[in-house]
């Protein structure tokens, strides 16, 4: 965990937010039916916080192991900048989402919540977690939010990118008609 102005200085240098979806943007909970996976709840605030990003041009992508027609109609309604779903190993996962949006890893930001994150949370410029994630993750990121995954742990992340980039002013005049 970094003090508030090493967080400052590394958050300034991030182009592009990827996040990982189970436990992070939800709270881990996977609602079954007899056919399978069927809900996901995801948060209105942390959905808000990457409109303000695309409102900013600030990238946002989604790194996540599992498949899901869920996670695909998520990304579409907030107009996501990539989605990339059935990545086993995060670590190449994440260096492959930077190929594709061309922006290096040193100005991404990832925030995952259990030990398959380790490898992105280790080869990303700033790393982070929810509140709740387990500890051998909270013991080596940058960050540990204040609030849980699925409960404003990702508006956490963008809104201090977005205020450390200089993003958070524009992002707010466009609240006015
Ligand atoms: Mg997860």
């Amino acid at each position: 965990v970094k003090s508030q102005g090493e967080l400052q200085a590394l958050a300034s240098r991030v182009a592009l937010v990827v996040f990982d979806v189970d436990g992070v943007l939800t709270d881990g909970g996977l609602w079954y039916g007899p056919e399978g996976e069927l809900h996901k709840r995801f948060d209105v605030k942390d959905g808000h916080g990457m409109v303000l990003a695309r409102l900013t041009g600030l990238k946002v992508a989604l790194l996540t192991a599992r498949t899901s027609a869920i996670v695909e109609t998520r990304a579409q309604e907030l107009k996501l900048t990539h989605v990339a779903q059935g990545q086993r190993y995060k670590g190449p996962g994440l260096e492959a989402v930077c190929a594709a949006l061309e922006v290096p890893l040193s100005a991404t930001a990832y925030m995952g919540d259990d030990v398959n994150d380790v490898p992105a949370l280790e080869r990303c410029g700033l790393s982070a977690c929810p509140a709740d994630a387990v500890d051998e993750v909270r013991a080596r990121v940058h960050l540990v939010c204040s609030r849980p995954g699925g409960r404003g742990a990702a508006r956490e992340l963008l809104d201090l990118v977005l205020k450390a980039t200089g993003r958070w002013e524009s992002a707010m005049r466009q609240m006015e008609p």
